[in-house]
């Protein structure tokens, strides 16, 4: 055995001891970054293309985003809602901004995905229509969070069992056009609707899914809520995805990529829908905060300077094609939209082709025993594309 696997074996015990058995013990320890590539304990690199899982918008150590949290944190870290800050103004005016969400757009902050679906759920209980919908559709194989309003959204049994009793009134119901228009009705509260399925392996929907869905929950007084916390913030080549498929939702969750991996999570509504909430009937003591909104701030700053929307189309392009001209019989099938891909295998080795790629020095994920998300940070350039399909080629070829 040589030193590092020793010492590896350290940590690993170690966190096997001291961390909660909700999270399973990882391979490599992780010390540092910079831009699409980190560094373990051994010194060892890896190309990152999976971001934090679609986090690390700007990659690691961006100087724009390490001189803004710098920043901030020598002036004010935290206030709590009782003081308004500026970089809290200028966040909540940008999202409202880039959603399109207009005149009427509001936003609330909280910490999390998790926490943006919880206030969309508290959302839905608010659009009563005089007491009568008490129904929340969401769809089957969805994932939406793992706190208990969440949990109930999410459209996996297995991760909800274990914890039942679920918030009652939420029905998961198959994606298709005919489970919609069989489940919609006057006592739905709002449908949630993840643009593309992520945790599902990105999965897209099927088409005409969303352009019916909005025409249904607009004829029945529901809320559309589109669950963009892996899609937004310009991943799939547009700020948020439902731009390019097409429809305006009621309201919109925002969390991972939106602050390059400082905690913070979003709700934005539209129209009739910023009217809900009245004072008092939300809030979180860490929500919004100068530090995570500014560094909000610089993300999307420096994703319009340096054109980072339109980066995720061209690099997404490329990565498509490049992962289709493989011609892998293994590759069944590539979906997703911009830097969100989903690689569907035709046998289900997913988690051997993700361990093979973490010993040749590349991250990916395995979300299934059958498919492999890519969702590299949105700087991702065309030598870092080459060198993933470098990688990716010869770890297919061994095991094809
Ligand atoms: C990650 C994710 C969540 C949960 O976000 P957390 O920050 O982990 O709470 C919810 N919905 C979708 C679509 C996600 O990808």
């Amino acid at each position: 055995m040589t030193t590092t696997q020793t010492q590896g074996g350290t940590w690993q015990r170690r966190f096997g001891d001291s961390l909660m058995r909700s999270l399973s013990t990882p391979k490599v320890m992780l010390e540092r970054g910079l831009g699409c590539e980190v560094w373990d304990t051994d010194g060892k690199r890896y190309l990152d293309f999976l971001a934090g899982i679609a986090v690390n918008a700007l990659g690691h150590a961006h100087p724009v985003l390490v001189e803004a949290i710098r920043a901030q944190a020598s002036s004010l870290i935290h206030v709590s809602n009782y003081f308004a800050t500026a970089p809290q103004l200028q966040l909540a005016e940008t999202l409202v901004r880039i959603t399109g969400a207009g005149d009427r757009g509001r936003v609330y902050f909280g910490n999390s995905g998790a926490e943006a679906n919880e206030a969309a759920v508290k959302l839905a209980r608010l659009n009563r229509g005089d007491g009568r919908r008490t129904r929340i559709l969401a769809l089957q194989n969805s994932f939406h969070g793992r706190t208990m309003g969440s949990l109930a959204l999410t459209g996996k049994p297995a991760l909800r069992e274990p914890f039942e009793p679920m918030m009652p009134g939420v029905e998961h119901i198959d994606t298709t056009i005919e489970a919609l228009e069989a489940a919609m009705g006057d006592d739905v509260a709002a449908l949630f609707v993840e643009p593309i399925k992520g945790e599902a392996g990105v999965v897209d929907l099927p088409d005409g899914f969303l352009a019916r869905a909005r025409e249904l929950a607009t004829q029945h007084g529901a809320l559309l809520v589109l669950d963009e916390i892996q899609t937004g913030i310009g991943r799939t080549g547009s700020w948020f995805a439902f731009q390019q498929l097409g429809v305006t939702p009621d309201a919109v969750t925002v969390a991972k990529g939106i602050a390059g991996g400082v905690p913070i999570g979003a709700l934005v509504t539209f129209g009739d829908a910023s009217d809900l909430f009245e004072a008092g009937q939300h809030g979180s003591t860490f929500g919004g905060n100068p530090l995570a909104t500014a560094a909000a701030n610089a993300v999307i700053g420096e994703i319009e300077a340096s054109g980072l929307v339109q980066n995720a189309v061209v690099r997404g392009d490329e990565l498509r094609a490049a992962i289709t001209g493989l011609q892998s019989p293994l590759v069944a099938e590539v979906r997703g939209l911009g830097l969100l891909v989903g690689v569907g295998l035709s046998q289900p080795v997913a988690a051997e082709i993700a361990a093979r790629c973490l010993e040749a020095g590349l991250i990916v994920n395995a979300p299934n025993d059958s498919s492999i998300r890519l969702a590299p940070p949105l700087i991702v350039g065309a030598a870092e594309v080459a060198e993933f399909t470098r990688i990716f080629s010869s770890v297919l070829k061994g095991l094809a």
